[in-house]
């Protein structure tokens, strides 16, 4: 759409000097010429925005000149496109408007040379805007003020009409008013502009200090601003909370009356090294300082620190929280703790002391119960031979001391091994020998040794399952566990019997001994398992015992076996006592 070289020679531009226009005119075109610019002068000088203004104008021109269109482009801001802006008779430009580069079009050909041009037959040009079809004449003028280019001014006619010289002259001085109106208008829009964006900074500012305002006087830590002397130029409500005094209190007063006196040396100098180096000395994020309450004592504060410059002037602010709670409980933390660790090292002591002890009492009992065992097993030695009539027959007078004499020494034998296991248990020194054995082997060794005294109290006893059971376990261990359990429903029952019971049961064996004793209550169930503890009652009076069989028996099972010992009873009618053991098969390989 540039106009080419070849479409020049269609513009007319009449190459009469103005002087002479003028000096041609005669008294009818001078009086238009006068009416003109009257019209476009109270235009002019009645309206102040550029929409206004150009549209009135136009509206003028048209009517003066008897056109059909008159119309306004004005430059974009960098100079290269040109938008129509006003325009009376073409208003359908303005609904769309179309840029058009500086150089392009009819319009924008005028830009670009800066001349005035009449045009006597549109249809012949490529235009760029459409509304221009519509016209057949057209003037178009630069509109040019203290030669910059603004934009550009046309004129037109729907019918054909041949605009002279004169015509365009007269365009002519009519653009330079218009382009002088239009440089005012922007101007001063431009002012407008620059005072309502100045206007709007400032109600901004004022809405921000506004809000700071706000948040300062709800904040609960205490703000400060003071200025290089440390003079305060600004205090929240919160300093009157934390340090005693009011906000009014202290604005024009040193800071130092809030830092206590050992400190205000080091304040002052941190503030001079900072003024004079830009350098901090402590870190501004959130530092520990104490500071001074109006009442003269010292409060705990986490401050941090912030530097803004004002009208040449420096300021400092402060937002300072008072942690003395905090350090308090941080205090009381730590001493809490300090006497946690010496209470931890008093019982490590003490533990390892223990330990020993238990160790000494430990190897002491193995000690004894060997000593006391080695003589015992003469004991029962002997007392077997006499019984068993060796080396000569015990005259029958004799044999029911043999005889008791036997019998005491096992039963002291078995409390020996009692004590024993119970102090290795404690030591944490008893250990389990598991080999393959037959479970209802070791039942009937325990069974036959409570026999002859079952039958003394002429008790049945009886034994059920079947012939063999064969386990991985600690056949020793197991024999000590029935031996005891089988003493004491003997020890426990006066008539009736005890029946004793192997089988599998789920994933493992039980044995149960079931007697028909004197039972126990409901209450003691527990208890009975627990070491020394013994049921008050006048039937354990007649039977001895150290109170240490079911408890030993108990932790042998759990600890050692990886069974259970437990019991079900009715007083009066008798107990069940039960021996669980794991099916405990024999690892691999073994
Ligand atoms: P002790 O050496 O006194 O028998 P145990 O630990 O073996 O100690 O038993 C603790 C207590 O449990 C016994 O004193 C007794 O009161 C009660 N007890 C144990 N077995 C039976 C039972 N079969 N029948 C009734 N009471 C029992």
């Amino acid at each position: 759409m540039t106009i080419q070289a070849a479409d020049e020679p269609r513009f007319r531009v009449p190459l009469t000097a103005p002087d002479q226009i003028l000096a041609e005119l005669s008294a009818e075109e001078v009086r238009q010429h006068l009416r003109a610019l009257q019209a476009v002068t109270e235009a002019i000088l009645a309206h102040l925005t550029l929409p206004e203004l150009l549209r009135e104008l136009l509206d003028r021109l048209r009517a003066i000149l008897g056109v059909d269109a008159a119309t306004v482009l004005l430059c974009s801001e960098e100079g290269s496109t040109l938008v129509v802006r006003a325009s009376s008779g073409l208003e359908e430009e303005l609904e769309h408007p179309v840029e058009i580069p500086v150089g392009q079009g009819i319009t924008g050909a005028v830009a670009a040379r800066r001349q005035p041009v009449i045009v006597d037959d549109v249809s012949r040009f490529e235009t760029v805007s459409p509304g221009l079809q519509r016209l057949s004449s057209m003037m178009v003028a630069p509109l040019l003020a203290e030669g910059d280019l603004l934009g550009v001014l046309h004129l037109g006619t729907v019918a054909p009409r041949t605009f002279t010289a004169r015509d365009l002259y007269l365009l002519q001085v009519v653009a330079d008013r218009v382009a002088m109106a239009v440089k005012n208008a922007l101007l001063y829009d431009r002012a407008q502009e620059q005072v309502q964006a100045r206007e709007a900074a400032e109600a901004a500012h004022r809405e921000a200090e506004e809000r700071f305002r706000i948040y300062a006087e709800s904040a609960s830590d205490a703000i400060f601003a003071i200025d290089e002397e440390s003079i305060v130029q600004y205090a929240n409500p919160a300093v009157e909370r934390i340090f005693g005094y009011r906000p009014e209190e202290l604005a024009g007063r040193s800071l130092s009356m809030l830092i206590p006196e050992r400190m205000r040396e080091a304040h002052q100098q941190g503030m001079a090294h900072f003024v004079a180096t830009g350098r901090r000395r402590i870190p501004w994020d959130g530092v520990e300082l104490p500071g001074l309450h109006r009442d003269g004592r010292e409060i705990a504060l986490e401050i941090s620190f912030g530097a803004y410059t004002r009208g040449g002037r420096r300021f400092f602010t402060g937002i300072a929280r008072d942690v003395t709670e905090r350090v308090r409980q941080q205090e009381q933390l730590e001493s809490l703790a300090a006497e946690l660790e010496a209470t931890v090292e008093e019982l490590k002591v003490r533990t390892a002391d223990a330990e020993a002890a238990n160790r000494a009492k430990t190897d002491f009992l193995a000690v004894m119960s060997h000593e006391l065992r080695t003589p015992l097993a003469a004991i029962l030695g002997y007392a077997q031979l006499l019984e068993m009539g060796l080396p000569e027959p015990v005259p029958e007078g004799d044999r029911k001391h043999v005889e008791r004499i036997g019998a005491a020494a096992r039963h002291q034998l078995a409390l020996v091994e009692e004590i024993l296991t119970f102090s290795q248990l404690q030591a944490g020194r008893a250990e389990a020998r598991p080999e393959p054995m037959d479970l209802v082997a070791v039942t009937r060794e325990a069974a036959d040794m409570i026999a002859p005294g079952a039958a003394a109290k002429g008790l049945m006893l009886s034994l059920e399952g079947p012939d063999a059971l064969p386990l991985f376990s600690d056949p020793a261990r197991i024999r000590q566990v029935l031996a005891n359990i089988l003493s004491n429903a003997l020890k426990f029952t006066r008539e009736g019997g005890i029946r004793v019971r192997v089988e599998e049961a789920g994933e493992g064996t039980l044995v149960s001994v079931e007697d028909t004793g004197i039972g126990i209550a409901a209450d003691d169930l527990e208890r009975i398992f627990d070491p020394f503890w013994q049921v008050r009652q006048s039937a354990s009076r007649e039977v001895e015992g150290s109170g240490l069989g079911l408890s030993v028996s108990r932790r042998i099972a759990e600890e050692l076996l990886g069974g259970q010992v437990t019991v079900e009873s009715t007083p009066g009618a008798g107990s069940t006592f039960r021996l669980h053991l794991p099916a405990g098969r024999a690892p691999v390989g073994e």
